[in-house]
């Protein structure tokens, strides 16, 4: 690495950008004085979100771990018990199962959306209750923002009566055949942290159709406080709200939502443009496809490297290709299954989910990101595979992929 690569500034993998509107929000909750846990900009980001997802109620919440917290306690998940969890997910999917006591059995995932398969997960209901023990909920993740099959995995759970906790943390905007990813479970969990497509800078939502489990979850995360006029708790409480500090600058973010959505989503056509390009070099890159009728926010883009189609190049050279540029870049989750802190919890899969991790890099993916910076990161990419490339004709029409061009391109849904 020279020194004069390492000067230019880091290109992140998806970092928060404000839309403008925020601080004017920041500045009501301060002139209000409403420097608290609760407040009109709580209120009014949860009013935000209700309508963006157009069907439940929401309570947000100091992070969309706690949200999943939440979600199993109001499910009565008790210690000894198991939950069905993805495999291929961030750590915080499965942590809360651990919080109380119960123990995750892990799915693997299915080669077209990369998220929970609904075959093994059929297995893994029938093998649990085969051995006396029914799973009390499911945790599908909408990775990466693709919306998993939704419609296979609540036709299995309702067969078996096991409630579903929709993991959307990284799927605000994504829908399946118009409906927005968080309203299809039992309930469903948001995140606001830093790195997602909209950021409070921490911070997560729980959706539910139910309004009853909504208000319980409001009392149980403000410390289970009973109506008295002393403080009078039958119920161990949370600490879970979130401040009405952060809740403005989630209402700034709500006014650009959209944009973000068709940002990430043209930083993802950029990369299949540049890949096309390497096809004439024998290279054969995939992408996540989006099924019929299945819209990703496209949070992250990523790639599955396979190095047998690839002349041996493999993910973890592109990785360092790019970070010797100063570019961040990152593996696939690697599966909770394979996890040090997991070994020993059940798996019911056949590996789907490890080839995932093994072949696939988290591109950059912010919706920050200029024509300057994919020159970069398409430099970059371009020493990972090809030493000498004249006369590169790399497309660059970021530009044209304006808001409304997406909103053309996705007209039939
Ligand atoms: C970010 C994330 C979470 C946790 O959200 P936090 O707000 O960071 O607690 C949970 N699940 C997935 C899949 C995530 O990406």
């Amino acid at each position: 690495m020279s020194t004069r690569e390492n000067n230019q500034s880091r290109i992140w993998l998806s970092s928060p950008h404000m839309g403008g509107t925020e601080l004017a929000f920041v500045n009501d909750a301060f002139e209000s004085n409403w420097i608290a846990p609760l407040g009109p900009q709580v209120d009014g980001f949860e009013a935000d979100l209700q309508q963006y997802l157009g069907t439940g109620d929401v309570a947000v919440v100091c992070t969309g771990t706690a949200a999943i917290h939440l979600a199993l306690i109001l499910l009565g998940v008790q210690p000894g018990d198991e939950v069905l969890c993805q495999s291929l997910t961030f750590s915080a999917s499965a942590n809360p199962v651990v919080y109380l006591g119960a123990t995750p059995v892990f799915v693997d995932s299915e080669r077209e959306t990369f998220n929970m398969c609904p075959q093994f997960l059929e297995e893994a209901l029938t093998d649990r209750i085969r051995h006396g023990k029914k799973p009390r909920a499911i945790i599908p993740v909408h990775l990466y923002g693709m919306p998993a099959r939704m419609d296979d995995i609540l036709e299995i759970a309702g067969r078996f009566d096991v409630p579903v906790i929709e993991d959307a943390a990284e799927a605000l905007g994504s829908e399946i055949r118009g409906k927005k990813c968080g309203t299809f479970g039992h309930m469903g969990i948001l995140s606001f942290n830093g790195n997602k497509i909209i950021t409070t800078s921490g911070g997560g939502a729980l959706v539910s159709g139910s309004r009853e489990l909504i208000q319980k979850a409001r009392f149980l995360a403000s410390q289970a406080r009973d109506d008295a006029p002393h403080y009078q708790h039958s119920q161990t409480g949370y600490n879970y709200r979130m401040s009405n500090v952060l809740a403005a600058i989630g209402r700034g973010q709500m006014q650009v939502l959209n944009e973000r959505i068709a940002a990430r989503r043209s930083n993802y056509i950029c990369y299949k443009d540049y890949f096309e390009t390497l096809t004439a070099f024998g290279f054969q890159v995939e992408f996540q496809p989006e099924p019929e009728g299945w819209f990703s926010n496209r949070w992250i883009t990523i790639i599955q490297m396979d190095p047998q189609k690839n002349k041996g190049i493999t993910a973890e050279r592109v990785r360092l290709a790019l970070e010797g540029q100063n570019i961040e870049s990152r593996p696939v989750w690697k599966p909770m299954h394979l996890q040090p802190v997991y070994s020993g919890a059940p798996f019911y899969g056949s590996g789907i989910s490890t080839k995932l991790f093994e072949n696939g890099v988290c591109l950059p993916s912010g919706s920050n990101l200029t024509k300057d910076d994919f020159k970069r990161i398409f430099k970059a990419l371009d020493s990972a595979f090809i030493k000498n490339r004249s006369g590169n004709k790399t497309m660059l029409h970021r530009e044209d992929w304006t808001h409304d061009k997406w909103r053309d391109e996705k007209s039939d849904i």
